[in-house]
């Protein structure tokens, strides 16, 4: 039987995250329960507890970097078995059959009947607002599933499913590897994660911060060199050089700044959502025929080739983890930038729900 689990929720963009019971379903023939033991805290969850990105059925239950053990499977299905490994990202179902789909881009499914079951705050197929993975369990398609290798620390894994994929999805697809000059704005659980990913690519990957605070950091993770925009002048003897520059940024920033970094042909990629639109001269692209893109997560196929890419490098998010009760503050923390680099909730720390 499922049990109810216990989860965190927030009632309003401004409410602390609170402790509370919430129903999942049986696994139907091709659905898996699995208890998620990890869950990261994506910046994502943030923007949309606080209702930056417009409005929020209350109450919330956020989290998209899951990572847990399968405990029950459906009669059909064929990929798990009890005792797996897993990890789930931002969606959890999607029609499987539009082009996009087909294509290995499920989080693009264009299918108005079946269309993307985001992991939270979405329709689920049961008619049911989706809850994430701030909980103890949850009942997913087994094909929305991703396999964690045993070379990535189980406790660190999660948040792959979300920042390990953003940035793997960019930088593969614009040429991040030995001979380029690449550039990741904002060293937070996205971009520490894209820093890994760009130096194991090959890449001569350097580092835009605010301030020269995450330096030694930075370095660890693999770059070459450190930039801040507390030390524009420095910054500005860079500009031409960039052939990719991926920004995670959270809040607005100047664009104009990045794009003049590019050398002729350069592409920025986008991946950061910030609440307020942004200002660019476009004028600034057309001189050196620059390109200007955004990247969204990435497919299911695609998640299990980062996972195994991480395995093989040896790559894993730095973490901080934390007990449900410090969710609150940890957003505050987040916002700061004073994660280092990513809130991993251990859903140990919520107790048990018979005690509940
Ligand atoms: P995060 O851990 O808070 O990192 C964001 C980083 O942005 C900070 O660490 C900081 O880097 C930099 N930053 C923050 N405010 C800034 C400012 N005012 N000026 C310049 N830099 C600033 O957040 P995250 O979880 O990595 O997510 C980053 C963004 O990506 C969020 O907007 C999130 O919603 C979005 N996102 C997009 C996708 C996608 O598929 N496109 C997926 C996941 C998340 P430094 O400390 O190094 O300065
Ligand atoms: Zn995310």
């Amino acid at each position: 039987m499922v049990p109810k689990v216990l989860a965190y929720a927030t009632n309003s963009a401004t409410g602390p995250f609170e402790k509370t019971v919430i129903e999942r379903r049986e696994p139907g023939p091709t659905e898996v329960f699995f208890e998620v033991k990890y869950a990261g805290i994506c910046h994502s969850d943030i923007h949309t507890a606080r209702g930056e990105w417009g409005p929020v059925s209350y109450p919330l239950v956020p989290g998209h970097e899951l990572a847990g053990i399968v405990t029950q499977v459906g009669s059909e299905v064929t990929k798990w078995k009890v005792g797996d490994k897993v990890g789930v990202g931002c969606f959890v179902d999607s029609c499987g059959e539009c082009e996009f789909c087909k294509g290995g881009q499920e989080q693009f499914c264009t299918s108005s009947e079946k269309p993307t079951v985001w992991t939270y705050g979405s329709q689920g197929r049961d008619g049911k607002v989706t809850d994430g993975g701030y909980s103890q369990g949850i009942t997913v398609e087994e094909n929305y599933c991703c396999r964690i290798p045993d070379e990535i620390p189980f406790e660190a894994a999660a948040p792959l499913m979300c920042a390990g994929i953003t940035l793997y999805s960019p930088l593969t697809r614009w040429g991040a590897g030995p001979g380029k000059k690449v550039a990741i704005v904002g060293m937070g659980g996205l971009g520490h994660m894209g820093v890994q990913i760009a130096a194991a690519l090959g890449a001569d990957t350097s580092v835009i911060s605010q301030t020269m605070s995450k330096k030694d950091d930075g370095l660890k993770f693999g770059a070459k060199h450190y930039y801040a925009l507390s030390e524009l002048d420095e910054l500005k003897k860079q500009r031409g050089t960039f052939d990719l520059i991926v920004t995670t940024v959270s809040a607005e920033m100047d664009i104009d700044l990045l794009i003049s970094l590019l050398k002729t042909g350069g592409a920025l990629v986008d991946v950061g959502l910030p609440e307020h639109p942004s200002t660019i001269r476009l004028g600034a692209l057309c001189g050196g025929n620059k390109i200007l893109a955004g990247s969204n997560i990435g497919g299911i196929a695609e998640t299990q080739e980062m996972l195994d890419f991480c395995a093989e490098h040896g790559l894993a998010p730095q973490i901080e983890m934390i007990t449900g009760e410090e969710i609150t503050e940890a957003y505050d923390k987040v916002v700061a930038s004073k994660v280092r680099y990513r809130y991993v909730i251990d859903t140990s720390s919520f107790g048990s729900v018979d005690e509940a």
